[in-house]
Order: structure tokens, then sequence, then C-alpha cells
């Protein structure tokens, strides 16, 4: 429970809304040139409905976006992507995008290497992970980011404070890790390792701060949440027809203070966060 005693569902569409009228105004005062993003994507549902989320805001905030002739089937080679990702490094776009998870014959390691750093919006490239590494990335991971920006909506203090990750995937869970270990939070990652070893509920039951980024419907149980602590549920899953997160949401929000819902949670941060991170590629490349 909150100090107030209640739980406070923190809703990402209004804390996307804010973000979004912050970024209108940086866009106006751009001046005449306009941020131009692309987007790679595959022939899933998951991709495509990613894609409309994104390609909606985008229209709102005046963001260009080529992606059309980049969306490719889940039988796409190595090389049909590769070839893409090197035609965009010389295009005229100040920022990239490539869905993930890419089809298991493509290597994402590969394809984040070629991506240009300097128009790499998710991060990926090993130079801005080395970036982020040392505290000195602009730009990173859309949805770690989002979640560091859901954690700040609570106002809370994070030095010193017991985080715990699930999750140590490259585009989420370790880049969040990270942002809390810049942040002072004293933080622990948890994985499959931690499961199979029977103690993932020790490490949620000590969390002050939880965030879970597993895609395992109900992973973490409502009953080993800390109480009064935040919970950001990453998870994106499809379960008895409706989509749900990591952790048992109702059994959750009994005992944390603040508490993402899905969807309406880091969801919407997410897309935002592409946009800031296109504009932010702009200006840096604006820069030289
Ligand atoms: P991922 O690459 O599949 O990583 C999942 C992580 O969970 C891995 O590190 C894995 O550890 C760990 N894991 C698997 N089973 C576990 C268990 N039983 N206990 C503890 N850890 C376990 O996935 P991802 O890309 O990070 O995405 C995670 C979820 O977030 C998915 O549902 C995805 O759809 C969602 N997502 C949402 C957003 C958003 O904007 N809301 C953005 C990105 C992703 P091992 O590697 O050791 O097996």
């Amino acid at each position: 429970m909150g100090p107030s005693g209640r739980s406070t569902v923190l809703d990402g569409r209004a804390i996307a809304e804010r973000m979004k009228a912050q970024l209108a105004a940086e866009i106006r005062g751009l001046g005449a040139v306009r941020p131009r993003l692309a987007i790679v994507s595959f022939d899933t549902p998951t991709s495509q409905l990613y894609l409309a989320a994104q390609l909606k805001q985008a229209a709102a905030l005046g963001i260009l976006v080529t992606h059309r002739e980049f969306t490719f089937p889940w039988t796409a080679t190595q090389a049909e992507v590769e070839e893409v990702v090197r035609r965009l490094n010389d295009s005229a776009v100040h920022g990239m995008f490539v869905h993930q998870p890419m089809p298991p014959q493509i290597d994402p390691q590969r394809i984040s290497a070629l991506i240009d750093p300097r128009k790499d919006i998710e991060g990926i490239h090993p130079q801005n992970m080395a970036r982020r590494f040392f505290a000195k990335a602009r730009i990173g991971s859309c949805t770690a980011l989002a979640v560091m920006e859901l954690i700040d909506a609570t106002g809370m203090d994070l030095a010193g404070k017991e985080a715990v990750v699930v999750g140590h995937s490259e585009i989420v869970g370790r880049p969040v890790s990270m942002l809390l270990l810049d942040r002072l939070a004293t933080t622990t990652i948890c994985h499959a390792g931690t499961s199979q070893a029977g103690r993932l509920e020790d490490h949620v039951r000590r969390a002050e701060i939880l965030v879970v980024a597993v895609g395992k419907p109900q992973v973490i149980k409502g009953s080993w949440i800390r109480e009064g602590a935040i919970v950001i549920d990453v998870g994106i899953n499809v379960s008895e027809g409706r989509v749900v997160g990591d952790v048992e949401f109702e059994a959750a929000k009994v005992r944390a203070a603040y508490i993402t819902p899905v969807p309406g949670g880091v969801g919407p941060v997410t897309v935002m966060m592409v946009m800031r991170n296109t504009v932010e590629a702009f200006k840096l490349q604006r820069e030289g």
C-alpha cells in the first residue's frame, strides 16, 4: 500500500500524453525540417500491432515515417534485412527501429552492429550499449527508458532502494538494470536460473522496486509483492484471449503502492519513447 494506504495504478496512457505534449512543442521548435524515422518490421500480429501504434503517434507528432517497403515476412533472410539496414544508414532518415523478436534464422546482434549508431534509436549498437554501461548515453532502449519514466512518476528517490529486475534480455532487463544502477538503487537481476534454483520468490519479496520483463503470464504471484513496492510489469502476453502482463495484477495491486496495468502501462510510454529518441537522434545529427 502507498503512503495514503491505497494502491495507485500508474496510468501509462496519461504519462504518454504528457510526454507527447512536451515533444510536440519541441518538434515545433526544430524548424522546417521534420525528424524522419524508418521502421523495419515483420509480418506477425505483435510486430504489426506495435507498428500501428508507432505510426499513429508519429503521425500525431508530425514525425515522418518510412515503413511500407521494410515489412518482412517471417521467412526473411539475414542478407535481406542487412541490405535494408545498410540502405537506411545511407538514406536521409534520422532514426531506425528494427522490431524484435526477429525470426530465428536472423542473428539480431549482427543486425544491431550494422545500424549507424547515430540512427540507432533503440540503443542496440555495441557502441551505444557501451555508452549505457558508462552512463553516457543520450539515447537508449525505449522500453528501459519507459520503465524509468513510470518509476519517476511515483516521485521515489531510488538511492539505496532494493530494486529487483526479472529478465535479462539485451533490450529490456539489462538496460533497465543499468539505469537503476545509475540512480544508485541496489539492483538484483533475476532470470531463468533464479527460477530454476527456486529463488525467484525470495528476491521478489525483498523488492521495493520490481521490474518484470519475462513474457510469461502470472510468473510473479501477487502474494510475493512487498507491501508498498513499485511494480512495473513490462510483459505482454495473450492468455485466454486477453492481453495480460507477467504479474498477477489483482493480487499484486492489494500490496503494491504503485503498479502498472497491462495493457495501458509500459506499452504507451515505450511508443512515446521511440518518438522522443527519434527527435534526440535528429538533434544529435544536427549537432554533427
Ligand atoms: P526475452 O528476450 O524473451 O527475455 C525474457 C527474459 O526472461 C530472459 O532474460 C529469460 O531468462 C527470463 N525468464 C524466462 N523465464 C523465466 C522465469 N521463469 N523466471 C525468471 N526469468 C525468466 O523477452 P524481452 O524482449 O525482454 O521481453 C519480455 C516481455 O516484455 C515480453 O512479454 C515482451 O513482449 C514484453 N515487452 C514489452 C514491451 C513494452 O513496451 N511493454 C517492450 C518490449 C518487450 P533466460 O534468458 O535466462 O532464459
